[in-house]
C-alpha cells in the first residue's frame, strides 16, 4: 500500500527539483523513452530515482502550476487531492471488475458492448476523464489496441492514471504506424490472420478493451476472474491466461 502523504511530499519535492534544475539552466533534456525503456520504467517513482534532469513536461507543469497558484486560481491542496484520488483510490481494479462481470453475465456483456457508458455507469465507474466510454471486444478474429495519438486521453475511472509509456511519443505514433510491431515489443504476437484494430482516444471518447476470457477459467468466480485481468490487457497490449498477462 502506498502512503499518500509520502506521495504528496514526493511529488512536491520532484516538482521543486524540476524548477531548480530549470533555474540553473540545464541544457540536456532527456528524450522520450524508447518502447522498451518505457515498459521498464512504468513506475513514476522508479523513473524519478534515475532521471537526474526532469522532462520537458515536468518543467511545463511546474511553470503552469506556479503561475496558477500565484494568481490564486488554484489551491495546490486541490491538485494533490485529485492526484491522490486517481493514483491511490482509483485504478485498473475498477476496469477489471467490469471485464469479469462481462465474462460471467451475458446480458451485462451485451449492454456493455452496445453502450459502454450506460453499462459502466451501472457499476458506478463513470466520472472525469471517463464520461463517454466505448468497449471493444477482443475475439479470436480481432485484436483491439487503444492509443491517444494527440496526447494521453485515457479512461481514468476504470483504469486509473495512464502509464508513462502510454503518454510517450514513441507509443502514440508507432501504435498507429506499426501496431503489430508495437504489440510484439509488449510480447504480444498477433497472427497474420487476426485483424488488429487501433482506437484513437479523444477528450470526448475513451476506450476500454474487453480481453478474451482465458482458457481453464470456467470454474472461477467473478471475483477470482477480476484478479487475473491486468491493466495492460484492457489497453490491448497484453493477452491473458489463467496465470495473468502474457504468461
Ligand atoms: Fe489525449
Amino acid at each position: 500500500m502506498t502512503n499518500s502523504t509520502d506521495d504528496k511530499l514526493g511529488r512536491r519535492s520532484f516538482l521543486k527539483g524540476a524548477a531548480k534544475t530549470a533555474a540553473i539552466g540545464a541544457t540536456a533534456i532527456t528524450g522520450q523513452p524508447s518502447m522498451t525503456n518505457a515498459q521498464q520504467t512504468d513506475s513514476n517513482e522508479q523513473d524519478h530515482d534515475h532521471q537526474a534532469i526532469p522532462s520537458d513536461i515536468a518543467l511545463r507543469v511546474k511553470a503552469l502550476e506556479t503561475v496558477l497558484v500565484e494568481k490564486q486560481m488554484i489551491d495546490p491542496a486541490d491538485i494533490d487531492e485529485i492526484v491522490d484520488t486517481y493514483e491511490n483510490r482509483v485504478g485498473p481494479r475498477n476496469g477489471a471488475q467490469v471485464v469479469a462481470r462481462a465474462w460471467t453475465d451475458p446480458d451485462f456483456k451485451a449492454r456493455l458492448l452496445a453502450d459502454g457508458t450506460e453499462a459502466i455507469g451501472e457499476m458506478g465507474f463513470l466520472g472525469a476523464q471517463g464520461e463517454h466510454m466505448v468497449v471493444v471486444e477482443n475475439t479470436p478474429q480481432v485484436h483491439n489496441l487503444v492509443v491517444c495519438t494527440l496526447c494521453s486521453c485515457y479512461p481514468w475511472p476504470t483504469l486509473g492514471l495512464p502509464p508513462r509509456w502510454y503518454k510517450s511519443a514513441a507509443f502514440r505514433s508507432r501504435a498507429v504506424i506499426d501496431p503489430r510491431g508495437v504489440l510484439k515489443e509488449f510480447k504480444v504476437i498477433i497472427d497474420d490472420s487476426v485483424e488488429v484494430r487501433v482506437w484513437d482516444s479523444t477528450a470526448e471518447m475513451r476506450y476500454l478493451v474487453l480481453p478474451e476470457r482465458p482458457d481453464d477459467t470456467e470454474n472461477m468466480s467473478e471475483e477470482e476472474l477480476a484478479e487475473i485481468v491486468s491493466r495492460d490487457s484492457m489497453i490491448g497490449v497484453a493477452k491473458l491466461s489463467i496465470h495473468g498477462a502474457n504468461v
